[in-house]
């Protein structure tokens, strides 16, 4: 969450622009004509039976115009479509390749290819790890850990409106003004657990659908959480799918794991160009948590409104309503040096948050987009991944995010299943001998620390 800012996005067709350059196939479809159809004749004139079989490697040749991708063998045309992808931008990373893995882990329905006709055919991969783990989401799906529990949300929902009672009723009904700084703690959780909706109906988890799921992500992100909630899940889906991917060609990074003043990992080296960085990723195991937790939110809120121009004119209106209610509220305090004092402590508070979303990457696996598209997606989403371990009564303070790895393999299970589905995702990573990372907070913290140490005390200026 608090990876936000990334400068640069890759084109997924300078991606295939290098593929093309690189290698000279015939295309299968035209063996047997000395001309090839134009895409639009190919587009018109097939049947899903009728397609043609040809691999990733041949399809630049094969459409040299158009945006393909591979869902359970079959090639789909989304040239058109690319702008219009509900999910954001992530779907052009995935052009020329299997999105089989990623397209069913987001739960699309088959409605979403039922007007689609395949333009070509290909033959996936086996890879034993995919197969397991699709067949337990079916097994998870047919258990209803999918499902959303409504009686469950109106407990939370009623947790949120106590929390922010709470908080004004401590800046409203008191003079003190250890009472209003209490409310602002209040107010800090209620950011926080308005961020946990938030995340959820962004993910399409309550209603499965996100024609309906964004406008509760509108109220719970934007207009209570002040953020804007489109914009965080342009990023957030982004993060889902190429999590901790680098691909420095296209200057590309997973836009949630991107600071300009730390770099977790080698790979990232190439990105930072001028000396300050070069300082500041040296001393990055210092600046690390107090940026997070006194900065965080200051930074998200900024970037997503400001930086990020957002266009969306719902997400304008839900955040004017957030800083009329916010403003109203700081009216209360007496002096301004109380309003300053009162914001610093609920955004640090609230700071703790960016951790919970961070923590579970920093020390994990990172790699080139090249060598994410050769893995298995579930393999590569379990060892990007650590979950945090913390009693069952604790679980409301982490949000479900604690089961990270669990949450990165099914982004749309509902959360109250979470440390059930641990349960049965454990043991298959081991049955695939995959390192499942699961330790406490403290642990996790110090991990994180010496490994942003090691990677400063390696970091060297790229000479270019
Ligand atoms: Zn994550
Ligand atoms: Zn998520």
């Amino acid at each position: 969450m608090v990876g936000k800012g990334i400068h640069a996005r890759a084109s997924a067709g300078n991606a295939t622009n290098r593929h093309r350059n690189s290698r000279v196939i015939a295309p299968q479809f035209c063996r047997h004509s000395t001309m090839s159809p134009t895409t639009t004749e190919l587009k018109h004139r097939r049947t899903p039976s009728e397609v043609t079989e040809f691999s990733p490697d041949d399809i630049d040749l094969s459409f040299p115009d158009r945006k393909l991708v591979g869902i359970d063998g079959k090639w789909y045309d989304v040239t058109n479509f690319v702008d219009k992808h509900p999910g954001g931008p992530v779907i052009e990373k995935f052009i020329g390749k299997d999105a089989t893995a990623v397209f069913h882990a987001y739960g699309h329905r088959d409605f979403v290819l039922k007007h689609r006709k395949p333009v070509g055919k290909y033959v996936r991969r086996y890879n034993p790890i995919d197969v397991a783990f699709e067949k337990l989401e079916r097994d998870l799906r047919a258990k209803g850990f999918f499902e959303t529990d409504w009686t469950w949300y109106v407990g939370k929902v009623a947790v949120v409106v106590a929390l922010f009672v709470i908080a004004v009723t401590l800046v409203t009904c008191f003079d003190a003004w250890y009472c209003h700084y209490l409310g602002a703690v209040a107010l800090a959780f209620f950011w926080q657990q308005n961020g946990f909706i938030m995340h959820e109906f962004m993910h399409s988890q309550l209603f499965k659908d996100f024609s309906k799921d964004k406008y509760g992500g509108l109220f719970f992100g934007t207009v209570c959480f002040g953020i804007s909630a489109h914009w965080w899940r342009d990023e957030h889906i982004l993060h889902h799918a190429l999590t901790n991917i680098v691909d420095v060609p296209n200057r590309f990074i997973d836009p949630q794991m991107w600071e300009g003043t730390w770099a977790q990992n080698e790979k990232m080296f190439a990105l930072f160009q001028t000396r300050l960085q070069y300082y500041a990723i040296k001393i990055q195991h210092f600046t690390f948590v107090p940026c997070v937790i006194f900065v965080g939110r200051l930074e998200i809120v900024f970037d997503s409104f400001i930086l990020q121009l957002e266009r969306r004119w719902q997400e304008w209106v839900g955040w004017a309503l957030h800083w009329v209610w916010l403003c109203t509220l700081l009216s209360h305090l007496p002096t301004w040096r109380e309003v300053a004092i009162f914001y610093a402590i609920a955004s640090s508070v609230q700071g703790i948050f960016h951790f919970q979303l961070i923590l579970s990457h920093y020390c994990k696996m990172f790699a080139h987009l090249h060598e994410f598209h050769e893995m298995s997606w579930y393999r590569y989403q379990v060892q990007s991944n650590m979950n945090i371990d913390c009693p069952l009564w604790q679980d409301w303070y982490y949000g479900g995010l604690q089961f990270h790895i669990e949450h990165h393999l099914f982004p749309t299970m509902a959360r109250n299943k979470l440390r059930a589905a641990a349960a049965y995702v454990q043991p298959l990573c081991e049955e695939h001998g995959i390192p499942y990372d699961s330790c406490c907070f403290t642990t996790a913290l110090t991990k994180t620390l010496s490994h942003l140490k090691v990677a400063g005390s390696h970091f060297k200026l790229d000479p270019r």
